[in-house]
């Protein structure tokens, strides 16, 4: 994305690093959400003739299909500018960016077989 390198070049240098590990880390919360069979969308929101679309999805066509379902959307901006946030984990004590403590993840599934 041409954009993007024009704000890398204008924001410090880690600065940008972090929105690249943030923008990452949306795009494996995304990936997470497809390997569970959500609705995941991505692309440029447009306008065209009145209607919403994503990419080349409608909008209303695809919120449609779930009228009446309790539904949880989450939205994420590949180019927001917040740092990304590094937590502690509060069993192991390490650091760690992800949406959960991957050490921690990793012995779970090493001791229960799964997630
Ligand atoms: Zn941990």
């Amino acid at each position: 994305m041409g954009n993007d390198s024009a704000n890398c070049a204008a924001t410090a240098a880690k600065g940008c690093f972090m929105s690249q590990l943030r923008r990452a880390a949306i795009l494996k919360m995304a990936s997470t959400a497809y390997e569970m069979n959500l609705g995941v969308l991505n692309g440029v929101l447009h306008q065209e003739d009145g209607r919403w679309y994503l990419g080349n999805r409608d909008l209303l066509t695809w919120l449609a299909r779930h009228e009446g379902e309790e539904l949880v959307i989450i939205l994420g901006s590949l180019q927001d500018e917040n740092p990304l946030t590094t937590r502690t984990c509060r069993t192991c004590g390490r650091d760690y960016s992800d949406l959960e403590c991957p050490y921690c993840r990793a012995n779970r599934i090493r001791l229960r077989g799964r997630a």
